[in-house]
């Protein structure tokens, strides 16, 4: 089981939209998918079909609550499992603040899950994939705390290297609490290949960041633009479009790179 976050404490980049179709890629490819939401929107959940406030139990349980993460999830019409959230989740940096383990719910939640299954004859997931709200807050900090590994999303504009640098400085100061804690690459998102401003960027990222930077670009796409509308991942509507495909592409580098790190360890 690897455990992967999707965070940048910019607002619109393409977390949500990466979260969702990046599970939905790796379940396509046969590997089982848990996607836990980690956003009060709650956007990664009606992105998979799911009625947001309909939800019995939800993320704000397992954090708030104690409510094991097997209990909270449910199957999405999208094909694959789901811990929702929606605005339950907001309060949680007041209701927890000086909570002793607050930087930890997740991870023990997930250690739990974890050992679940190790005990259980059903198979278990091949990837956890949490999309994170857009602010280093205690959400996902929790987050960053209970991952292998992180997926940076990133446009590329002019302050995007900027971010990375607070980004980067976060993670370095978690990896006390989480010492498996790395960035496993930035993927650019919303790339638009015409703009000259994006390639100069997206060439800077790749001479200063060159070993992590996946490389597929997400193109901008009108189909993943439209695919919360539909409430589903665009697979599931548009196969052949050009998101559609780059998602497909980049869980491919995910599923390789995990190879590559089974093979290492
Ligand atoms: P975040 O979760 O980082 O705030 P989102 O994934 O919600 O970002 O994306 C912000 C907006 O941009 C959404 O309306 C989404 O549908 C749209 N969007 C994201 N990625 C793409 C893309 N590659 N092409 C077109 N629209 C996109
Ligand atoms: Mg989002």
């Amino acid at each position: 089981m690897e455990i992967l976050a999707i965070a940048n404490q910019k607002g619109g980049v393409g977390k949500t939209t990466t979260a969702v179709n990046l599970a939905a890629s790796l379940s396509a490819k046969r590997k089982r998918v848990l996607l836990i939401d980690l956003d009060p929107q709650g956007n990664a959940t009606t992105g998979t079909g799911l009625h947001k406030n309909e939800l019995a139990l939800t993320a704000a349980d397992v954090l708030l609550d104690g409510v094991s993460i097997a209990e909270a999830t449910v199957m999405s019409p999208a094909g694959f499992d789901v811990v929702g959230a929606n605005k339950e989740l907001a309060g949680m940096d007041i209701t927890l603040m000086g909570q002793e383990n607050s930087h930890t719910l997740l991870a023990d939640a997930l250690d739990v899950l974890m050992e679940d299954q190790q005990n259980s004859k059903k198979k278990g997931y091949d990837y956890i994939v949490m999309d994170c709200a857009p602010s280093l807050n205690l959400l996902t900090i929790n987050a960053l705390v209970a991952t292998d590994g992180v997926i940076i999303p990133m446009q590329c504009e002019y302050y995007a290297l900027e971010g990375l640098a607070d980004l980067s400085q976060t993670i370095e100061r978690l990896t006390e609490l989480n010492p498996k804690l790395h960035i496993k690459g930035v993927v650019r998102t919303l790339f638009d290949a015409r703009n000259t401003l994006a390639n100069d960027v997206s060439q800077e990222l790749e001479a200063h960041f060159g070993d992590i930077m996946y490389r597929t670009h997400i193109p901008r796409n009108v189909r993943l633009a439209e695919a919360p509308a539909h409430g589903m991942p665009v697979l599931a509507f548009e196969k052949n479009s050009k998101g559609a495909q780059a998602y497909l592409q980049l869980a491919a580098e995910v599923i390789k790179q995990s190879r590559a790190a089974k093979k290492q360890a």
